[in-house]
């Protein structure tokens, strides 16, 4: 069980920021994000583009911003859970524990959601088979490349991911890459390489085909795939690869008694603060009247709810209001020396 004074839910900027907002009041926190990488929809959706209503940044790009929000909270070693999902929340006594999928517990005085639009989820193949080998033979990301070596592999999708992969995985293992169109929605340089690789025979490009079952009873045998006019071609294969891109769940945090108002997390503007004592809300899930759906937004929610989360984690202090230009305390904590 890991103790600590707040327990953030997501990190992408409202999360990050919140966490610095933590930090210099004094509160330990610990942040969990089902993304195998920090910066919620910054660094999943738009890495590249670069966003211009950030106070006192004219322009940065989703990746830079994350990481100087990743920066500017090095000092407070601030651990993070990535890859793992806020499944239960419930609350004991004076505090919540809050359990993961994969059984990870935290005990915390308070919880801050800044859930954004809900977990990303992978986009995963319909057909019914698909589930009792996922994780095992089916893979909507890839966390270990050397177990397709020398294996026969079916990716399918038309973005990059899928392209990327049929490309690297062409060098070691037998791949087939399958979409549901004619064209790639993948950078042209990666389907040039592609046409290069399938006039070599180190790649087998299927287009207009979809899964339609998969053969096998402990381990996958092969597929069949079914083209647009209605032909359906058997293939031996070991692996398979979905890569359709991500949807947002709201998941778990349906249940958590939170009476959502059209998958919102209802708060006061006082503190952020939702119906139940001690847990908060932040960023795009919140809504009040009023409410921007902007980092900016996300950053002023994140001070509030900090400052909420103050109450439960130190009953018996006052927390004192200072600038960080010249509080001690936040210098100290910031472990930045002044001679003031
Ligand atoms: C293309 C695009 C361009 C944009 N441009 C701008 C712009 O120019 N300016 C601007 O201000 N805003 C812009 N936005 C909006 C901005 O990105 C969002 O307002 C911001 O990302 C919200 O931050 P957040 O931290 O609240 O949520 P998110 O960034 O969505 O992060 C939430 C995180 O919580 C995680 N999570 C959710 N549920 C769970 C759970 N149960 N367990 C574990 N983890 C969970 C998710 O995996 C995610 O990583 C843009 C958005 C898009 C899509």
């Amino acid at each position: 069980m890991i103790d600590t004074d707040v327990l953030v839910i997501g990190a992408g900027p409202t999360g990050l920021f919140c966490v610095h907002q933590l930090g210099i009041i004094g509160l330990r926190c610990e942040v969990v994000d089902n993304l195998d990488k920090i910066g919620g929809q910054c660094i999943e959706l738009y890495p590249d583009k670069p966003i211009y209503d950030i106070p006192g940044i004219p322009e940065c790009t989703g990746e830079k911003l994350t990481n100087n929000l990743i920066e500017q909270i090095k000092p407070f070693k601030t651990n993070f859970h990535l890859n793992e999902r806020v499944e239960e929340v419930k609350k004991e006594k004076n505090y919540w524990i809050v359990k993961t999928n994969k059984a990870k517990e935290f005990k915390a005085s308070s919880i801050i959601i800044a859930g954004g639009v809900g977990s990303f989820e992978p986009r995963k193949f319909t057909v019914k088979e698909c589930e009792k080998f996922e994780g095992e033979e089916i893979f909507y990301s890839i966390k270990d490349k050397n177990i397709f070596k020398k294996k026969i592999v079916s990716i399918f999708g038309g973005g990059d991911s899928a392209l990327d992969w049929a490309i690297e995985l062409s060098e070691n293992s037998k791949v087939q890459l399958i979409h549901r169109r004619d064209e790639f929605r993948g950078a042209q340089s990666s389907v040039e390489k592609l046409k290069e690789l399938s006039k070599q025979k180190k790649v087998e490009i299927l287009t207009k085909y979809q899964l339609t079952s998969v053969e096998g009873d402990n381990k996958i045998k092969s597929i069949s795939i079914k083209h647009d006019n209605g032909n359906i071609k058997k293939l031996e294969t070991n692996y398979i690869l979905g890569f359709f891109g991500l949807v947002m769940q709201l998941g778990p945090i349906n249940n958590w008694k939170l009476n959502l108002d059209k998958k919102h997390i209802p708060v006061n503007t006082e503190n952020f603060e939702t119906n139940q004592k001690g847990i908060f809300a932040i960023g795009d899930i919140c809504t009040y009247v009023g409410k921007l759906k902007l980092i900016l937004s996300g950053f002023h929610e994140g001070a509030l709810a900090a400052r909420g989360c103050f109450k439960y984690a130190r009953p018996d202090e006052k927390l004192r209001f200072e600038f960080t230009t010249t509080s001690k305390k936040v210098h100290e904590r910031l472990g930045v020396k002044k001679d003031d």
